[in-house]
């Protein structure tokens, strides 16, 4: 047998579990995928080829035993590598932390791992995260499984494109102003960004603290789920926590009377492609029982410049430990203690984090504060209440995931060209909000679209719920991209 790769997680899981397959034969089967495939996709910063060996007997013998399984069991999972996993290197795809290991386990991981995932290694991504194609990466660009011209969008590229390719069933990635659904969208694949605070952050490389979130990457919004029902748990170690119980994420297929909320003037100017791809999604949630109304987020239109205000300012606070002393590369030919921080910084950090730290820096400084950072606040609150007031009206917001498909490697040079890649997905970010990604066909370029759902705050299920309505009525991310010489 040799289409473990087919399946989604919950079945292979299912397949373990009923002594259809052994742990090591899965774990096998995927190290063998990445080991072929993985030299043109480059998804991969890292595999733990032993690790995943050794989880994998551990789980066969369990099994023989008749011992209880966790609810991953079996289930291949990559993790992005801005989260910890101990004794593992932590890269962030940065110089920086090239020879970095990690002296502890990431919330997320630690769960995951006492659930029986086995664990196959660390994805790439832009740089600290900071970026939308995986470009920014200091080690090497991913590619996109659907075309490898183009990029898997960014930051959680890896995860993306190791999903897209069948290299792995589930991945971790982090959402700070799109990076789960931008990727998870050029992909062709499922992303969901949780409310803030739902998912522990606790060993995850601070970006924008108040933004930060990880989520579930899969092919299938039920396995998103049941990651979901692992990761979404209080944690003592971070200190924006949800204290709520866990929840547990049943899935049904309508959208009756559900209604859903369209901001028409906020969506003026989509490229046609892309409308045309939304309003048939809207069609499909209607054919759902779902009943469209219009709703005013007009206000949406400024998230990019807050965003790049408030994402650049924790950046540049967060990333001020990295100061050749306490993590990572120290440089070398440094004399005095101020050599160190100039030197360490100038060979660790890529240009992009740069130039965040800059812009940081300079909009927290004394004379800007007020005219940008203190602003850019402000805002964010009429944003929240901009959505507080449009949730009045309706049970969850339909937008594009990106302003258009995976775009070519190399082919935006622009800065604020590439910031604008995240405008349909920064203003979830701002406001705390669930969202999801699911694919919803594909443009006439043959590469993936998705659909983003986004819902109230602390509405995770429902968010799912409505995916997995849509997903099953369309089963776009059932089909696999066909290069890899068919997945079926
Ligand atoms: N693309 C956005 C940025 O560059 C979002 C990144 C993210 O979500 N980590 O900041």
């Amino acid at each position: 047998m040799n289409h473990w790769h087919t399946l989604s997680g919950v079945e292979l899981r299912n397949a373990f579990l009923k002594g259809e397959v052994k742990a090591v034969d899965i774990a096998t089967h995927f190290l063998k995928r990445i080991e072929t495939h993985d030299p043109h996709i480059k998804a991969f910063l890292n595999v733990l080829e032993p690790r995943a060996l050794l989880k994998a007997e551990h789980l066969d013998r369990k099994r023989a035993k008749n011992e209880p399984l966790g609810r991953l069991a079996g289930i291949p999972i990559a993790i992005k590598d801005n989260m910890h996993i101990s004794d593992e290197l932590t890269t962030c795809a940065s110089q920086f932390l090239q020879h970095y290991k990690a002296p502890f386990s990431s919330t997320v991981v630690r769960l995951i791992e006492e659930e029986d995932a086995l664990i196959l290694g660390k994805t790439n991504l832009d740089e600290f995260a900071m970026g939308s194609g995986t470009e920014n990466s200091a080690f090497f660009p991913t590619r996109n499984p659907w075309n490898l011209k183009c990029v898997p969008g960014g930051s959680s590229g890896g995860s993306a494109a190791a999903i897209a390719a069948r290299l792995s069933l589930i991945a971790t990635g982090s959402d700070t102003g799109g990076s789960i659904r931008q990727p998870a969208g050029f992909c062709g694949i499922v992303g969901f960004k949780p409310t803030y605070g739902r998912v522990s952050r606790y060993g995850l490389v601070a970006f924008g603290s108040s933004l930060d979130q990880i989520g579930p990457m899969a092919s299938t919004v039920a396995d998103a789920a049941l990651t979901m029902e692992v990761i979404g748990r209080h944690c003592p170690h971070d200190a924006t926590s949800l204290d709520l119980p866990p929840e547990t994420y049943s899935l049904k297929k309508d959208l009756h009377k559900i209604k859903i909320g369209i901001p028409f003037q906020f969506l003026e100017g989509l490229k046609p492609e892309i409308r045309k791809n939304y309003d048939d999604a809207i069609e499909t949630m209607k054919s759902l029982g779902a009943e469209p109304v219009a709703i005013d987020l007009d206000i949406l239109k400024y998230s990019i410049a807050v965003y790049y205000i408030l994402a650049t300012a924790e950046a540049s606070t967060n990333l001020a430990r990295f100061d050749g002393i306490r993590y990572g590369t120290r440089a070398k030919d440094a004399k005095t203690l101020d050599q160190v921080y100039e030197l360490s910084r100038k060979a660790g950090f890529g240009k992009e984090v740069k130039k965040r730290i800059m812009l940081g820096t300079y909009v927290l400084s004394a004379g800007y504060q007020d005219a940008y950072y203190k602003k850019a606040q402000k805002i964010r609150t009429l944003i929240l209440n901009a959505f507080d007031t449009a949730f009045n009206h309706c049970d969850a917001i339909i937008m594009p995931v990106a302003p258009s498909a995976a775009f070519e490697a190399g082919s935006i040079h622009d800065p604020v060209e590439m910031y604008l890649q995240d405008i349909f997905t920064i203003p979830a970010n701002l406001a705390g909000l669930p969202a999801a990604t699911v694919p919803s066909g594909f443009h006439p370029n043959k590469r993936p679209l998705g659909i983003q759902i986004i819902g109230p705050q602390m509405c995770d299920v429902s968010v799912l719920q409505y995916a997995y309505a849509f997903e099953q009525s369309t089963h776009y991310g059932k089909i696999p991209p066909t290069f890899l010489g068919g997945s079926k």
